[in-house]
């Protein structure tokens, strides 16, 4: 009995020295790797930066021309990665070099009146909060010119429904021509929809420019102003609201092939199992009907479930034939 145990303690300590020498070589193995990995990230940042550097070095109508071929996005991300890029970004060239990426975006209006091409570029490709400075922010006022991510749109004292009227009822003739023009929220959830929530600063600008104005040649002048930025904020709206359509249905082309391509998948052992009841249900299926191509890795995931639904289907024809047998 002493002799197993020795021979199991035996085992446990060589196994223990084992494990540990595993654990080491594990260990020199992932310090390796990480070494080798950060070497690497070092290496192609090198390699980054000495490209950058080689552009710089060029003559400057190449360098123009060369950032003129780049989508604004990826210009504004180069204005970013050095002093001598940005300076070139922003300087007599400027409008130039970002009026001819802007132009290489299909049907996206030039910049509203009185804001300068980069600024655009910035309001329109950059997706951090104005506010909070978030990435991701969803919401722009084309009309303020700012972009918002969710909470701060939800904070009150960025809009309110209830705006300053200064002593003047809240549908006087006069505020409600000037409410047309103020910059609002159109949509604000399920709760609180269609109420119109005002921009709080952009509306008492608006007053302090307006109340005052004494004749109405001032004031038609001012609105005609003003329907022209309405305008130009109308415009953007526009293509964002027409490349969204485009964009949804470029996603319904991608979930159609991915039906079709799950669908031939299954005919191949499945076609019995496969009625018309089935086939709808599956085209339903929460797994079947995604937005995403169907890949190898993707199949090899959802086919065991799928399969599983049609085996219930298998077990109840096969019932139903020995009912009748
Ligand atoms: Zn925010």
């Amino acid at each position: 009995m002493k002799k197993v145990d020795a021979v199991n303690e035996d085992t446990t300590d060589s196994q223990s020295k084992n494990k540990k020498a595993v654990s080491k070589t594990k260990h020199k193995e992932t310090v390796d790797n990480s070494n080798v990995a950060s070497r690497e990230a070092v290496r192609r940042s090198r390699g980054r930066r000495g490209f950058l550097s080689t552009i710089i070095e060029l003559p400057r109508d190449i360098i123009i021309e060369i950032f003129s071929r780049l989508h604004p996005g990826d210009l504004l991300s180069l204005a970013r990665t050095s002093k001598d890029f940005r300076s070139i970004m922003l300087g007599d060239a400027a409008e130039y070099i970002w009026r001819t990426c802007r132009s290489k975006v299909p049907s996206l209006p030039p910049p509203p009146c009185g804001m300068s091409e980069p600024a655009y570029a910035s309001l329109v490709f950059d997706t951090f909060c104005h506010e909070c400075t978030i990435p991701r922010a969803r919401y722009v006022d084309w009309l303020l010119r700012i972009r918002l991510c969710g909470d701060c749109l939800l904070i009150g004292h960025i809009y309110t429904n209830r705006p300053e009227c200064h002593g003047r009822s809240r549908y006087d003739a006069f505020l409600i021509s000037l409410f047309k023009h103020a910059p609002k929220i159109e949509y604000r959830g399920s709760q609180i929809e269609h109420s119109d929530f005002y921009h709080i600063k952009a509306w008492n600008r608006l007053l302090d420019e307006v109340l005052p104005m004494s004749d109405d040649k001032q004031l038609k002048e001012w609105e005609q102003k003003r329907q022209g930025m309405d305008d130009d904020a109308a415009k953007i709206r526009n293509f964002f609201k027409v490349r969204a359509a485009g964009h949804k249905d470029d996603l319904a082309i991608v979930r159609a092939e991915r039906i079709d391509a799950i669908m031939a998948k299954l005919e191949v052992e499945w076609s019995k199992e496969l009625t018309p009841e089935i086939r709808e249900f599956l085209k339903n299926h929460k797994l079947v009907s995604q937005p995403r191509a169907l890949t190898d890795r993707i199949w090899k995931n959802i086919e065991p479930p799928l399969i599983e639904i049609l085996q219930k289907e298998r077990d109840v024809i096969n019932r139903r034939y020995r009912m009748w047998e």
